[in-house]
């Protein structure tokens, strides 16, 4: 081969590969930065001789990513219907469109009608109370976290007394503790009980001039059994310490469970915590609620009312407050169709394994060893800690696991025994198709 006509010396510019049409279509959907960067490493595949230089261009579009974002899609196989690591709750369809409305200029802060500024997020914040009727006033916030925080701040953030049972001291994950949330306010701590039992006579010997309110956080992520004692929020509402003082009682339920349901009989719910007697109530919009990142803020009507007016006025809720794509996923969360974690929660075990038998059945037809499996589903994410929920896997060898995980769009399954175990319960039904292609990529 004589030095001309080595491909390696006849790599195309940069310029020309620009210039092409498809490549030049692809720098205004993902930007000239990121397309740039593909085609220097086609460029770098001509010169270490793996691509003909005619090839480039072909190689560009086939390694350009999907979005500008590195965010990639995953298909929840997991059985975990709320994965943290996945970003808990997926959206509905109608939430992800609200969201689409919103990312451009909206009316979150304006009154077309009129023409002049509007109350910002209305719409949101209506749609939760239909969903809570027991409320009086709500508020939205970042995450449970902040409305914890704001909660604590404005209450007690002056060395006030919170006052809290031992059991309920607790770490949500990754670090996060509850307890250390509240004194970061600026609150004290004052312990009552012991881990495992609490009596009404502990809270009423704690509470007194210095009290804030008194909180019952919900142990999302674990249980603790036996030799046990835990006091309820309508016992606390109706002590005579507490009223006497007009001290309020704040429940973190946490998951955003709006009312009861029948699966998870120990999960604590909105509805339930306001009509038994808290005056507030904080969860998550992630959770259970099956919407975006958010924290609820629900007063009972009355006293719990103004205690929401008096925090949406405090300055940390401008520094907590949520964005206009926040506020349009949480209205179409609550007044669309039931989201995607409702779905996985109420699917019906015969079901699952049907459609764990059809999968299996079809890949197993292209050679893939397949074969459906009985399974057992969670909640998971700081939700309904101990419950199962039947479910229905296809389980395939365990070397599948890391090639599943690199495909596109990745599929996240579980190890057990040996196998990848692809859990239905988590997955929405129109995604069968998607994750049997995904299976068959893997070949
Ligand atoms: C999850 C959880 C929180 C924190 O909520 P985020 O939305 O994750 O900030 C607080 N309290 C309880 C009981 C929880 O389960």
């Amino acid at each position: 081969m004589t030095l001309a006509s080595d491909p390696r010396r006849r790599v195309p510019r940069t310029d020309a590969v620009l210039a092409e049409p498809q490549i030049a279509l692809a720098v205004t959907r993902l930007g000239r930065a990121l397309v740039k960067e593909a085609v220097g490493s086609a460029q770098d595949r001509v010169r270490r001789g793996e691509i003909a230089p005619g090839a480039v261009v072909d190689a560009v579009l086939d390694r350009l990513p999907e979005t500008a974002t590195t965010v990639r899609p995953v298909l929840n196989a997991t059985g975990v219907l709320l994965h943290t690591n996945l970003g808990r709750a997926p959206l509905s369809a109608a939430a992800r469109r609200a969201l689409d409305v919103a990312a451009g200029t909206c009316d979150v802060e304006l009154d077309l009608a009129t023409g002049t500024r509007g109350a910002r997020g209305r719409g949101a914040i209506d749609a939760l109370l239909a969903a809570v009727p027991a409320a009086g006033a709500a508020l939205l916030v970042n995450n449970g976290a902040a409305a914890l925080a704001l909660v604590a701040t404005a209450l007690a953030g002056g060395g006030r007394d919170v006052v809290i049972a031992r059991g309920e001291l607790v770490e949500i994950g990754d670090g996060f503790r509850i307890p250390d949330l509240l004194t970061a306010t600026g609150a004290r701590l004052r312990e009552v009980g012991t881990t495992n039992r609490v009596s009404v006579a502990d809270y009423a010997d704690a509470v007194g001039p210095d009290t804030a309110f008194v909180l019952k956080v919900h142990p999302s992520n674990f249980v603790v059994t036996g030799f046990t004692h835990a006091v309820d929020v309508d016992e606390l509402a109706t002590m005579n310490e507490l009223t006497a003082l007009g001290v309020p009682v704040v429940a973190d339920i946490g998951s955003g469970l709006l009312a009861p349901h029948p699966l998870l009989p120990d999960e604590p719910d909105a509805t339930t915590a306001l009509t038994r007697g808290a005056t507030l109530v904080t969860a998550s919009g992630d959770k259970l609620l099956g919407g975006p990142q958010a924290g609820l803020l629900l007063g009972a009507p009355g006293a719990g009312a103004d205690l929401v007016a008096h925090l949406r006025r405090h300055p940390l809720a401008r520094a907590l407050r949520v964005d206009k794509l926040t506020l349009a996923a949480m209205e179409a969360t609550l007044r669309g169709p039931a989201p995607p974690v409702r779905q996985g929660l109420d699917a019906v075990p015969s079901t699952l394994h049907t459609r764990a038998a059809r999968l299996a059945e079809s890949l197993r037809c292209r050679g893939i060893p397949a074969e459906a499996v009985d399974a057992e589903a969670t909640v998971g994410g700081g939700g309904a800690p101990g419950v199962t929920l039947p479910s229905a896997a296809v389980a395939l060898p365990e070397s599948f696991a890391a090639a599943l995980r690199a495909g596109e769009p990745a599929v996240l399954g579980r190890l057990d025994r040996g196998r990848c175990l692809l859990d239905l319960r988590a997955l929405p039904p129109d995604a069968d198709d998607e994750l049997a292609a995904a299976v068959l990529a893997c070949r």
